[in-house]
């Protein structure tokens, strides 16, 4: 396995839609584990492929111990909703309130290929439905209001000091070091 750069805000993948997956193959299996790495030593809970500078429609996440894979996931049912305080990966250290609804159906093809649903509630749902936004080319600052948009892209350009590179590497010592949150995805 091996760690993959991450891709930042400002990068056009992030704003790409992804590509069906036709099959799920070793090649396949193979960019989840590497996704699985990268997000753990992110300390991450969540990773969308077009994070990691892929246009396949998959993602991985991590909630509550439990690892999840997602192959060309479809939000079939959501219901209520619910405001909570998200980050991403692809945007370190920038945090906003984002309102997702609070119970949702997924559909999705897992590590095998083989098709499953998964109900889910509370950080679960969130961290779905923020996944699933990264394979539309949707981020949550997408869902702030204008002027808490602007703050957190200003802050995020303060905090590059100029730094113009589009992605990120990520290693298991700095990450122990720099990401004191754990909610990132
Ligand atoms: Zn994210």
């Amino acid at each position: 396995m091996s760690l993959l750069d991450i891709y930042v805000l400002g990068a056009p993948i992030l704003r790409q839609e992804t590509r069906v997956v036709e099959n799920v193959d070793d090649g396949v299996r193979r960019l989840i584990d590497d996704m699985f790495e990268t997000m753990y030593a992110a300390k991450g809970i969540g990773l969308a492929a077009p994070q990691v500078g892929r246009n396949e429609r998959l993602a991985v996440l991590d909630i509550d111990q439990k690892p999840y894979v997602i192959v060309n996931p479809e939000i079939v049912l959501r219901e209520g909703a619910h405001k909570a305080e998200e980050g991403c990966l692809s945007i370190p250290e920038i945090y906003g309130d984002v309102e997702r609804a609070a119970h949702v159906k997924v559909k999705a093809l897992d590590r095998d290929g083989e098709p499953f649903e998964l109900d889910a509630s509370e950080l679960l749902a969130r961290c779905l439905q923020h996944e699933i936004d990264h394979l539309h080319g949707r981020l949550f600052i997408d869902y702030l209001g204008l002027l808490k948009r602007r703050a957190a892209i200003s802050k995020w350009e303060k905090l590059r000091k100029g730094d113009k590179s589009l992605t990120r590497t990520v290693t298991p010592r700095e990450a122990a070091a720099q990401h004191k949150r754990d909610e990132e995805l």
